[in-house]
């Protein structure tokens, strides 16, 4: 082993070495709000219409390589603008590598407000592009200035500004938004993966700003299985983009049953919905307790701080001992010291979360 060792740290990347994979915990067993996911399933009757539907796919031949019937659903369904581009990705992780891959810069760089989504940050390690993030403000706001000062100074190729952003939850002020696109010499890409629970968008801005493009995802939306994500903008941007992209990336069962979904738009909407007036109780629920002070959110999340400092690790084992999972953003430190983000779930889950986060806080 020890020559395998040897030839590993000779012939692999020193920064892929010290990184750590993307850290999945074990769920089974746990009420998992942890990631993002929408809870629910489909009625029955659509999971019988969908098998029907899978039933006459060929898994003989390759998928379709531009994925053309589910392109043309995705444009209704989310009313994409007229003259605009669409390119998929296996998630808008796939995306977010293909953009890392294509951009030049005399030192290509990517810039992001921070703390944001961290695969900008890691797939810019794996693509061997620099990564720059600069701090959110006190209340996880727009610093424009601070990013306007790290535009001009580091000329960014890439900047993304997560519309709301993940791990806070907040939407960005607009205004200042508008002047880091105007500002950014390269792309600004708006990440809207979790636009469903928004209700705003950048997408009616796209051809206003030559440098904008907006990603989105179906992952949020009750798809996460499904792995698809969207890039939308200018033609020439995209057709660039589409060169990264592996021919077969979108699988025939992904293109088949996303479509199938996107036809039945309305049982997600409706899901969407109710995860909507849920994160409204939530928020009420975290603000009348009194250890924990939670953030506004836009998405189907909520962070929250432990008021008692160094009280989120303990507040999180207390979860998992109560058997509900969420994600513990206390190891990243920073402005997410003693920070926790749970997932809005089913009412039962989420009213299984109080109740033992109420618990768990008279322990800590
Ligand atoms: N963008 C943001 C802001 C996210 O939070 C996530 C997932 N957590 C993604 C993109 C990636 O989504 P997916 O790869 O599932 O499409």
């Amino acid at each position: 082993m020890d020559k395998v060792d040897s030839l590993v740290s000779k012939w692999v990347r020193p920064e892929i070495r010290a990184l750590s994979a993307y850290p999945v915990p074990d769920a089974t067993g746990y009420i998992k709000l942890d990631a993002m996911e929408n809870p629910y399933t489909w009625p029955e009757e659509l999971v019988g219409a969908w098998l029907e539907r899978l039933h006459g796919v060929g898994l003989n031949r390759y998928p379709d390589p531009q994925a053309a019937g589910l392109k043309a659903r995705l444009r209704e369904v989310m009313a994409l603008p007229e003259g605009m581009d669409l390119l998929l990705g296996n998630g808008s992780d796939e995306i977010i590598q293909m953009l890392a891959l294509a951009i030049d810069g005399p030192a290509p760089t990517v810039l992001a407000p921070e703390p944001t989504f961290v695969m900008y940050k890691m797939i810019s390690t794996f693509t061997r592009v620099e990564y720059l993030g600069v701090p959110l403000g006190e209340r996880f706001e727009l610093d424009a200035n601070a990013l306007l000062e790290a535009i001009d100074r580091y000329s960014p190729s890439l900047v993304y500004l997560a519309y709301p952003n993940n791990p806070t939850g907040n939407l960005f002020d607009e205004a200042a938004m508008e002047t880091v696109i105007d500002a950014a010499p390269g792309l600004v890409v708006v990440d809207e993966a979790y636009h469903a629970f928004a209700g705003k968008s950048f997408m009616d801005r796209l051809g206003t700003y030559p440098n904008l493009l907006v990603m989105r995802t179906l992952s949020k939306l009750g798809l996460a299985g499904l792995r698809l994500g969207l890039l939308v903008g200018p033609p020439a941007w995209l057709a660039e983009f589409e060169k990264v992209r592996l021919p077969y990336n979108i699988n025939t069962l992904t293109q088949v049953s996303a479509e199938f979904a996107l036809e039945h738009h309305t049982t997600l909407d409706a899901q969407t919905a109710t995860l909507r007036d849920e994160r409204g109780r939530m928020q009420v629920a975290l603000e009348a307790m009194t250890g924990v002070d939670p953030f506004p959110s836009a998405a189907n999340f909520i962070l929250f701080r432990v008021r008692r400092g160094g009280g989120a690790d303990r507040v999180f084992a207390g979860l998992k001992e109560r058997g509900v999972l969420i994600k513990n953003l206390n190891g990243a430190g920073g402005s997410l010291a003693d920070c926790l983000r749970v997932t809005v779930g089913t009412p039962e889950e989420n009213d299984a979360f109080l109740k033992a986060l109420a618990e768990t806080l008279d322990t800590v």
